[in-house]
């Protein structure tokens, strides 16, 4: 059904309950406005008769509830309109999580009952996860409400780049161009984009971004009535199930959509069984969810360092900066044996301490990485501190001992403690 077609300015209308999905062309932005009725991209409206310029490979839908007229101009990759939606079924979780919301609201900030609903989006790769989630956040705010957006994706996270876990307020439906604001994000950096490497790092982070949450929440009744959505990575088989039960129990969740998978919601409904203030909801997954390669991944987190430094529309300025090796110090959290096997029963194999910090000598080893500026004042304080922001190392002059990196500013960095892991980019 897809038609990519020429540039020329063209129309479509959409019935009521209708969506038109489009594929933005690789190598140009699309414009798009609103002519008649109503219409919203993942749950924030389009202002009407405005242009909006969708940037190249973005994809969307443009979905209406009660009918409206679209006008497009550029080139697309695919463009077309499909009327059957799962929207009536994601508004329909909204209005029971607003019940919920009203309901937390109403009764004093000091009791159990004044948290909002916490909702976990889980599901496997591809099957509109961050979409939803931006949905139920986007209608949440459009009445009012401040939610939390968590995200534990490190894959493909969508409020910073990729390695971390982060949450933010949503204070405004959520831009359909710009995305999540970046303004102040809480960011802690795992360093790595698979959680196998050191799943249990992952466990540690998703407990410390958890506890400042609730900390947060417990001078603030606002928030804590207007709940939390939680999106999570796509991994949910073995240990990447295992994580998921675990940030359901970290988080407190009280309603699970599960987006879909039949076997995944049973298998959770069963484990939930006896958590009666749990929800376990299976949710249908939208047929416009465009599906990625590993290619495609690894390109989109590319896409997203490089949005860090330049902007979404290279809009913004990094600066290159140079450092003496001794004004800065590298860790890298977890790896090497805890014990030397000396220490150890005979036959018994060292393990690896997940959190044990490993100073990390600056060579050529770490050109081309990302490495987070933590905001911890000691090395002891790295693991539960969240991170002030990255910078990426273009050169080491080993003889000069001179380490040249970029960074979203210039002038110094707001700590000199740095970790790394394995995340790495190639400026193109
Ligand atoms: P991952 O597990 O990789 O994070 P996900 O399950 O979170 O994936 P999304 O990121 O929500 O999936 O969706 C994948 C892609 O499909 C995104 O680019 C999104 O914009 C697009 N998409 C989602 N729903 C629609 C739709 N109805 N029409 C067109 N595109 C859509």
């Amino acid at each position: 059904a897809a038609t990519g077609g020429p540039s020329t300015a063209r129309q479509v209308k959409l019935d009521k309950e209708c969506e038109l999905r489009v594929e933005v062309g690789p190598d140009t932005p699309l414009r798009l406005r609103l002519l008649t009725g109503n219409a919203e991209i993942f749950g924030t409206e389009i202002p009407p008769e405005i242009w909006v310029t969708f940037p190249p490979r973005l994809k969307f839908a443009v979905f209406t509830w009660y009918g409206a007229t679209i006008e497009m101009d550029g080139t697309t990759e695919t463009d077309y309109t499909a009327d059957e939606t799962p929207m009536i079924s994601y508004v329909n979780v909204h209005a029971v999580l607003e019940g919920r919301r009203n309901r937390a609201k109403a009764l004093p900030s000091d009791s159990d009952s004044s948290q909002g609903p916490r909702v976990i989006v889980v599901g496997p790769t591809d099957s509109g996860k961050s979409t939803l989630s931006r949905m139920l956040l986007s209608w949440a705010a459009k009445q009012g409400w401040k939610p939390t957006f968590v995200d534990l994706d490190i894959g493909q996270g969508s409020i910073t780049i990729p390695g971390c876990i982060a949450a933010t307020p949503i204070e405004m439906p959520i831009d359909s161009v710009e995305g999540i604001p970046l303004e102040m994000p809480l960011v802690y950096f795992y360093g790595h984009t698979t959680p196998s490497v050191n799943a249990d790092l992952y466990k540690v982070l998703v407990k410390e971004l958890a506890q400042t949450l609730e900390r947060q929440f417990a001078g603030n009744a606002e928030s804590r009535a207007a709940g939390m959505v939680i999106n999570t990575m796509g991994w949910i088989e073995g240990v990447g199930y295992e994580l998921l039960l675990n940030a359901i129990e970290t988080f407190n969740a009280t309603v699970v959509l599960v987006l879909g998978q039949e076997k995944l919601c049973s298998m959770l409904k069963d484990v939930l069984r006896n958590k009666p203030n749990v929800d376990v909801v299976k949710l249908q997954k939208s047929g416009g969810v465009v599906s990625r390669s590993a290619k495609a991944r690894q390109k989109a987190r590319s896409y997203r360092i490089r949005e860090y430094f330049y902007g979404l529309a290279n809009d913004l300025s990094p600066h290159s900066n140079v450092a003496n090796f001794s004004d800065l110090t590298v860790y890298r959290i977890g790896g090497g044996p805890q014990a030397p096997r000396s220490a150890l029963p005979i036959g018994a194999e060292p393990a690896a301490d997940p959190s044990r910090l490993v100073p990390v000598n600056i060579n050529r080893d770490l050109l081309h990485l990302v490495l987070a500026v933590s905001f911890a004042k000691e090395p002891e304080q790295i693991i539960s501190s969240n991170v002030a922001g990255f910078i990426y190392i273009t050169d080491i002059d080993i003889q000069r001992k001179k380490i040249t990196y970029l960074a979203p500013s210039a002038g110094e960095l707001p700590s000199k403690i740095l970790i790394v892991g394995t995340l790495t980019w190639l400026e193109s």
